[in-house]
This record gives C-alpha cells, structure tokens and sequence, in this order.
C-alpha cells in the first residue's frame, strides 16, 4: 500500500512495507481501530514521524461492529458518570459541526415513558442536564416532551398499551469503520505509514534493555517479518490489548475484559417510525438505529473468552434481543424479520478491584498505562471519545523525549477529517454534481455522504470507465467505482475488506453481499492482478465467512448463498 498524500493505495504494498523496513519512526502505533487510527493522526499532525500497523484490516475488530452512535450515553448518566458523558458529548457536536460532518449526522431518538407520575420528571431531568452539558457549538437540537398521541404519531409501531408519552432527544451516528479509515487517511495525509495485514510479533529493546525502541512485525500476506525501529511504542490493540502485553513481556496496570454485544438488521418497513428509540430492559437499554432502509436492534452484554477476530452472535443473542424489541412493539418482530447480525467485542477496563463486577456496571472511561520507557498503551473509552483516548496515549508516550525535542501539544479539535473542508459548498453543488457526471442525484447525495468533498474522486472514476456507474447490488446505491475508490485509495486488498467494511453490505444486504461477491472480485482483481484462481478463492473466502451467519439466520437465505457460490466462482 502506498502511502501517497492522502492515498492508501493497495497497489504498492511493497512501498509501504519497504518504509516501515527502512525509515526510522517517532511513534509507531500498533492496532488500526478507531483509537489506533486516531493516535496515528494525532502524532502526525504534531510533527512527528509515524508508522501504524494493523494485524488485519482498518477497523476489522470491534471499531466496525459498534452500535454506531456518537453520543454522551444517556445510560451512563444514570449510572452518575457525569465526566464521561460531558466529554463525550463536546466530542459529538465537535465531530457533528467541525471534524466530520459529511459522516457524523444527527439523528433524532424517542425514548417512550411507561410511569407516567414518575419516569417523566426523572428522564426529563436527564435529558435536560444532556442538553445542558453539550458544547456552545449545539450540533444537535433540545430534547422535547411528547404526549402519548405524539409518540404514536413519530412511532405508529409502538404499542399503546401502557404508554404514557415520550422524549424526543439528539444524538448523531456514524459509520464506523468509514469513520476509522477516513480518520487513517487523514493521518497518513499528515504522513503517517499505514500498513494494514502487518502483525506487531515482538517488541526490539534498546541498548539499556529495558527501553522499547521499535518492534518485529510480520506481513501476513507473506510471512516475511522486518524490524520497525521507533522512539516509542503506541499500544491501541483493543481486545487484543493483554495479548500484546504479554507478546512485549510487559505487566500494564489493568487487563482487558471482554464483553460481547449483538445487534440484529431488520428492514426500515418492519418497524413504521421516523425516529431511533431507546427503550429499558432488565439489564441495560435497547436502540433501534434508523440505518438507511433498515434498522440495527441492539444490543446484548455478556462476557466473552473466546475468538476475538470473529465473535459469534448465537440464537440466543437474537432471540434476546427479539424479546426485548416486542416488548414496546405493537407487531412483534420475528426471526424472519432478520436480515442479518453482526457481534463486538467491547474492551472493557478491568482493574484488579473492579474485575468482579458484572461487564455493563465497568466503566467506559479509558486508561493508559506505560509499563516501560517507549511503550505506552490505552483501552476502554467509546468509539465517541478516540479524539480525547488518542491525544492522552501521545501525550504519555512522548513524555520522556527531553526537553531538546518537544512535542506540541494536539491539535486533532482544529484538524476537520479528510473530505469535511468546503462540504456546505459541495453539498450545494449536488445537483449540478449529478448533471456533469451524468449519474442520478440520490447516487450523488449517497457519495456525499460516505466521502464528503472527495466523491469527485469517485465520480472520475464513473467519467473514465462508465461500467464502474452500476450499482454492485439491487435496491443499493453502492457503485463498482467505490470498489475500485477501495483498492486505489483506502487499501482494501480482500474481497471482505470491501463488503463488510468499505462498503456496508455484509449487514445491509439480505444475502450479506453474496451476489455482488462475484463483481467485486472482478474489479479488484483487475487492479491488483489477481489471477482466476486467486479471485476465486477470494470470493469462496468472503463466501465461507458469511455461511456461519446465513445458517443462523434462515435455511432459506443460506441455500440463496449457496446458489451464489457456485456461479461466483465458476464466473
Ligand atoms: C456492541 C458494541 C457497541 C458499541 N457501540 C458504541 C457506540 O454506539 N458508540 C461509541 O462511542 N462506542 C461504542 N462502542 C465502543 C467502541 O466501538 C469501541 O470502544 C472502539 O471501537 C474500540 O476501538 P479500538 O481501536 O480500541 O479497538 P479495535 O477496533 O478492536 O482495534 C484494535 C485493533 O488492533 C489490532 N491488533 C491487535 N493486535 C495486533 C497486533 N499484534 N499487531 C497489529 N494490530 C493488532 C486488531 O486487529 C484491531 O483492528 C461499542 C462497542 C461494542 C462492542
């Protein structure tokens, strides 16, 4: 992958692994999530000299399977974590008014009242103090009282038994893993190294050896390893965190545990309401998440020990999740109502004397430790809060440069994202956009909005090869040219690099992206000379990772996949 400017270009891996062999770093940043991603650019836009590597691909662990909201928590409110909540919420009118508004959008929820007397003064107070704690930017409107009439009207699909009114209430959503790689490209326009399907294997100690002065990292495409030599080492690796504790033969002052949630897609027709929702359950809350033409349900909490690549929602995680949902829902959802699931792993915070508490009761604030000169790591905190985890694990890791080389202080809050600079103008020009290009204008407004200012870049792609214009699958908007956008500028190398995160199919589509397997293939093989045998393990690859959820999910759906694979690989 080349790092050119702001291009992660999948085309010359061998230029990016050569830099990391070759150059001497500042910081090198180990994990490409949300929190790695953003110590990257806040090291590279204070001058330093950065490498990041990731293990797999940009955002493939827990910062592609969030629930996708930006937000202060309203649930961490009650649990009296004022600190967390008012950080989070500067961060989310940061991100909505300034560092990302073609990604970060409002988005308005109804939180329904079931105790009339006392559930409104109580949840009203709440809202109020959220409102109240927000920024002076307000990127999002005040939070509202309903009547019950009024919550019917916003969400016919409520119930009415029981229902007493409802708040109507802010908060923005994102896609994640767009965010996280919008957020690496940004940091490599400041010159950062970015090398994804690079593995840290072991950490190189300085002369003294104890200092932490760089590390071996393994391609995992080739198996080929080289030394990566860096002032300081940066540990973002979530879940995997104790793992690269223990790989370096470092003891941090805290663990991470994990804890599991599941959200399910349902179709936008199978819930009749024009706003999200956030209703209690006996342990925690439940969202719906207007997502497109569908909604995320979710989620579930529940400690996990298992794969932490790949964890696997079961039926119970579904049926959980459905009992909750038909709990305020006038016509029950069904299981033949998903469309799909997907499962995280949140990286909890354990330190020893909290370790016994049940996941949902730990604390979403971060930590950051540095167990040895040159290594300093991070975990915990919220996808919403990474500006704030990204500049404490910099600031700690720079520390000890002396003072003949001092280290600015952030500058990540003035910083707007790649895409974001000039998008009211661009926004306006949507329409004339769509004539020059000849494309219709919802796949101009789609473009916008996954790449702000830069979907011209896209849209030349349509110009010069009119073939890449056709959507990759019915009833969505994505086109080939994004797929090919994927490979040239934001480093995907793998069929499921497209599908499941530079795109969104993998959940949106009901075959998971089953059927548009086969045309992805075809364009990224073109440009990174594939040959047949290669495309077509890469399809059968992406195939065979969707099969354990198509099978969860219906029989129906699974022998659709079924279908597909055997003319996608013949193809
Ligand atoms: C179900 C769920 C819902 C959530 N919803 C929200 C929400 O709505 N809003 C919110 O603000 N937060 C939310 N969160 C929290 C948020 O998603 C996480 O805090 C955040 O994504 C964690 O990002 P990370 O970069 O720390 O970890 P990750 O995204 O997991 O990144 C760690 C990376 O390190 C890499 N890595 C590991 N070992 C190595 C190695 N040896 N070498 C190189 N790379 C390595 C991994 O491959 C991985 O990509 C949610 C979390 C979950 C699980």
């Amino acid at each position: 992958m080349t790092n050119n400017g702001c291009v992660l270009d999948a085309r010359d891996r061998e230029g990016t692994l050569g830099r990391l062999a070759t150059e001497r770093f500042d910081v090198l940043v180990i994990g490409g999530g949300i929190t790695g991603a953003g110590a990257a650019l806040d090291a590279a836009s204070r001058g330093l000299r950065v490498a990041l590597v990731e293990a797999r691909d940009l955002a493939s662990g827990t910062s592609s399977r969030s629930s996708k909201l930006i937000h202060g928590g309203l649930r961490y409110l009650e649990q009296l974590d004022f600190k967390l909540v008012y950080e989070a919420l500067r961060e989310r009118d940061l991100l909505v008014s300034k560092l990302a508004p073609h990604l970060v959008k409002p988005v308005p929820f109804l939180f329904p009242l079931y105790r009339k007397v006392v559930e409104r003064p109580y949840v009203g107070a709440g809202l109020a103090l959220y409102d109240a704690m927000e920024g002076t930017r307000r990127g999002v409107p005040h939070h509202r009282h309903l009547s019950a009439r009024g919550a019917l009207k916003r969400a016919p699909a409520l119930s009415s038994d029981r229902l007493a009114g409802a708040m109507l209430y802010y908060d923005a959503q994102v896609d994640d893993a767009r965010y996280t790689l919008a957020v690496a490209r940004t940091a490599a326009a400041h010159g950062a190294v970015v090398a994804t399907r690079v593995s840290a294997v072991g950490v190189v100690r300085g002369g003294d050896g104890v200092r932490v002065t760089g590390a071996r990292v393994r391609d995992e495409e080739t198996g080929h390893e080289v030394t990566v030599t860096a002032d300081c080492v940066v540990v973002c690796a979530g879940v995997w965190t104790d793992l690269v504790h223990e790989m370096a033969g470092v003891h941090a002052g805290y663990r991470v545990r994990m804890s599991k949630g599941v959200h399910i897609v349902v179709p936008r027709e199978a819930v009749d309401a024009d706003a999200g929702m956030i209703v209690r359950t006996e342990k925690s809350v439940l969202f719906f998440i207007p997502w497109g033409n569908r909604w995320i349900v979710g989620t579930t909490d529940t400690d996990w020990s298992g794969d932490r690549a790949e964890p696997a929602p079961t039926e119970e995680d579904i049926d959980y999740i459905l009992g909750a949902a038909n709990r305020v829902l006038a016509r029950p959802l069904t299981r033949a109502d998903v469309i799909a699931v997907y499962a995280g792993l949140r990286p909890l915070v354990a330190v020893a004397a909290k370790e016994s508490k049940p996941t949902t009761k730990l604390s979403r604030e971060h930590v950051v430790d540095v167990p040895v000169p040159g290594l300093a790591s991070i975990a915990g905190g919220k996808f919403t809060t990474y500006r704030l985890m990204a500049r404490d694990v910099v600031d700690a890791a720079v520390a000890d440069f002396g003072s003949d080389r001092s280290v600015p202080a952030s500058v990540t809050e003035q910083m707007p994202l790649l895409g974001a600079d000039g998008l009211a103008a661009v926004r306006a020009s949507a329409g004339r956009l769509a004539e020059d290009y000849h494309v219709d204008r919802d796949v101009v407004e789609h473009l916008l909005g996954r790449y702000g200012t830069l979907a011209d870049e896209v849209l030349d792609l349509v110009r010069a090869d009119p073939v890449l214009g056709r959507p990759l699958a019915p009833g969505h908007l994505y086109l080939g040219a994004e797929v090919a956008y994927a490979v040239t500028h934001e480093g995907a190398l793998h069929v499921d690099d497209v599908l499941r995160r530079r795109t969104r199919l993998f959940i949106e589509a009901a075959d998971s992206g089953a059927a548009a397997a086969a045309e992805v293939g075809v364009i990224m093989g073109r440009l990174l000379g594939w040959s047949r045998r290669r495309r077509a393990a890469e399809i059968r690859r992406y195939l065979d990772l969707i099969a354990a959820e198509q099978t969860l999910l219906a029989d129906g759906a699974a022998v659709v996949a079924g279908a597909v694979v055997a003319g996608a690989v013949a193809g």
